[in-house]
């Protein structure tokens, strides 16, 4: 939320023409061009609406929209099992041995069916963030209304470890149907950008690199190359640069998924953390990565 704070104001700062408090509520295309329709929360409390005709849109929305809908996007007939559910928290007093273990890391605990990241961040507080496929979410039942974490860290002795170190501190967050998949790059003069395109397997901790990397690339493809052919364009570097980079992360959470494979596969990379080198590598854009 600081960054989307900051990179606010520095396009304000720099000419844009910022609505704050403001939501597009519809997105049109048409042969003059895509029609947007905005509402705005005023001071005085109430709401405006405007319209804004552009040539190009860049969708930066996130990961699923109502504004999907109408451009009838493929992904929205697949489903996905994935839940994802985080919560912030406190260290209870005398938890100092956990903070200086946390510090300075991510932890991933993983369990049959998911997988649990702890580390602390912003002001000192612990994000205790999980991925869990949703067969993990029904079999806690009614439990998960009460404390879901606390109750899922049941599923893994090392993250109960954690979790008694701590006490809930802001709402729980639950998103369902996360899909690991690329979506179209465009649709007409719509290019998406950031999860609007793909997310990857939040193991990767990449997400936000990936959707700030894509920014980037397309506002320096946009400055050269503005005509037509640009969607298309867009359509091809996006693959080449990140399609193989959600692959990998699939592969990788699909594989720590499940306790037996990832036990075999922490066994082996333990003695020999260069092999781990290049399988991070592939999810990262980075050329060279060292552990
Ligand atoms: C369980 C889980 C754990 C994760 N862990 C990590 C991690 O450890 N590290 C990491 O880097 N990433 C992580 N991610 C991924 C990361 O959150 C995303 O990849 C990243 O936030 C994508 O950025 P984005 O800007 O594309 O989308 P978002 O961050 O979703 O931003 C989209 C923005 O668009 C706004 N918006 C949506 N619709 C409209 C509309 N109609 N009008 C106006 N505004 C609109 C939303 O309010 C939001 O502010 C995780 C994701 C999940 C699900």
């Amino acid at each position: 939320m600081a960054l989307d704070e900051t990179l606010f104001r520095h396009a304000e700062q720099s000419g844009a023409l910022a609505f704050e408090g403001a939501s597009v509520t519809r997105m049109d295309e048409s042969a003059a061009g895509v029609l947007l329709e905005i509402e705005q929360s005023l001071p005085d409390g109430t709401r405006a609406k405007r319209l804004l005709r552009a040539d190009r849109v860049v969708a930066a929305y996130g990961r699923r929209s109502g504004l999907d809908r109408p451009l009838d996007r493929d992904f929205l007939r697949r489903r996905s099992p994935f839940v994802g559910y985080k919560r912030r928290h406190a260290l209870l007093p005398g938890a100092d041995a956990v903070a200086a273990e946390l510090r300075g890391k991510v932890e991933i605990h993983l369990f049959d069916g998911g997988y649990c990241g702890v580390n602390i961040v912003d002001g000192g507080a612990v994000n205790v963030c999980l991925l869990a496929e949703d067969r993990v979410f029904a079999a806690a039942g009614s439990a998960l209304r009460r404390d879901a974490i606390s109750h899922l860290a049941r599923l893994s002795p090392s993250l109960r470890g954690r979790i008694e170190a701590l006490r809930p501190d802001g709402e729980p967050m639950a998103a369902a149907q996360l899909m690991f998949t690329a979506k179209e790059p465009s649709s007409g003069s719509i290019l998406f950008i950031g999860d609007a395109v793909g997310m990857i397997a939040p193991l990767c901790g990449d997400g936000q690199a990936m959707a700030l990397e894509s920014a980037i690339l397309l506002a320096e493809l946009m400055a050269h190359n503005d005509g037509e052919y640009l969607p298309k364009i867009w359509d091809d570097v996006w693959r080449k640069r990140f399609a193989s980079r959600l692959r990998a992360g699939r592969w990788l959470q699909a594989l720590l998924m499940r306790p037996s494979a990832a036990e075999a596969s922490i066994r082996l990379l333990k003695p020999l953390p260069f092999l781990a080198v290049p399988l991070l590598a592939r999810t990262r854009g980075a050329p060279r990565l060292q552990l």
